[in-house]
């Protein structure tokens, strides 16, 4: 089934302890779309870049079959960018900074075909915006959102408006008790789920992912790497295997939900393997298929 996905489209400047790399190919709208590409066809993507992105970067959509009609690229403007830099655990990080350039003045535009969709992601981006796409489609059988630190401290207000609206929220650990202002996330996803959104993901990085909906709490490991490269765009990743995984599916249920957060773990867990999308472009159905089996090995107990 259709997927409309809006997000950031950005050039990233990451520094680890261990590596630094800038320029790089990101935002919340390229991760979700590249994951999602793993299982759902027909991916529709709203965002806005500047000049200086380039027919290159474009075509690297188009390449994978997502259509980019809703994409606006600005005449003389410049891309989003962001800059982080990771600490020591490879999972706590500091903003170094924010440039919304074209992301600033933005006013999404969805294309006739796109009003349709029946499964929309709002990737990370002003709460503004995700509510505003919301206003010009006709209701989908699924919304999912994220959001981050950066729009529960800065547009609260907004947020709840647009909380209000969704079926399903995927925030990490940190995020869930900033917004529900409680240390307890259990406490924490009570007090989020009657904000609005009745399915709610809580994402503790290397710890896995909590699911929370009316059935109770299911609980998925996260995958044991060795080697975390670059954590950047993970949640992202993991909220387009997510999505990616129910349009295919096309049902919304316990048991497709559940299948959902383990193919989102399994989309998160090779993106930071490499720098930005890099290891999603070289990556294979059929890696996918074996790393969902090790998850469900993960925790599978013989009687
Ligand atoms: P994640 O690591 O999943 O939280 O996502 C990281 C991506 O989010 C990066 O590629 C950034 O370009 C993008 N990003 C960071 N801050 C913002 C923001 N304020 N609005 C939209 N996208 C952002």
């Amino acid at each position: 089934m259709s997927l409309l996905v809006i997000g950031s489209l950005a050039f990233d400047d990451v520094e680890t302890p261990f590596a630094k790399q800038q320029n790089i190919l990101a935002g919340s709208g390229t991760f979700i779309s590249i994951s999602a590409g793993f299982f759902a066809e027909n991916i529709q993507l709203v965002g806005v870049v500047g000049e200086d992105f380039g027919e290159k970067n474009l075509n690297l959509y188009r390449e994978r079959g997502i259509d980019i009609s809703g994409v606006q690229v600005v005449a003389g403007g410049k891309t989003f960018r962001w800059s982080g830099r990771y600490h020591y655990d490879m999972n706590s990080r500091d903003t170094l900074d924010t440039q919304l350039n074209v992301l600033a003045d933005f006013n999404p535009v969805i294309p006739h075909a796109y009003q349709q969709a029946k499964f929309v992601c709002l990737g990370n981006i002003d709460p503004v915006l995700q509510k505003n796409v919301l206003g010009q489609i006709s209701r989908p059988k699924l919304v999912v959102c994220d959001t981050m630190n950066f729009w529960i401290e800065g547009k609260p207000k907004e947020l709840q408006e647009t909380l209000a609206l969704v079926d399903a929220l995927i925030i990490n650990d940190s995020e869930a008790r900033q917004l529900s202002k409680d240390p307890n996330l259990i406490k924490s996803a009570r007090i989020i789920r009657a904000m609005g959104p009745k399915i709610l993901i809580i994402k503790k990085g290397e710890h896995g992912a909590l699911l929370f909906t009316d059935s109770g709490i299911f609980s998925a490991p996260a995958y044991p790497l060795e080697t975390v490269f670059d954590p950047t765009g993970a949640g992202d990743c993991f909220a387009g295997g997510f999505i990616g995984y129910l349009a295919k599916a096309g049902e919304v249920n316990d048991q497709t939900l559940r299948r959902a957060v383990l193919y989102g773990s399994t989309m998160a867990s090779f993106c930071v393997e490499k720098f930005g999308v890099e290891r999603l472009l070289d990556l294979t159905p059929l890696e996918v298929g074996d790393r969902f089996q090790s998850f469900l090995d993960l925790s599978k107990i013989d009687d």
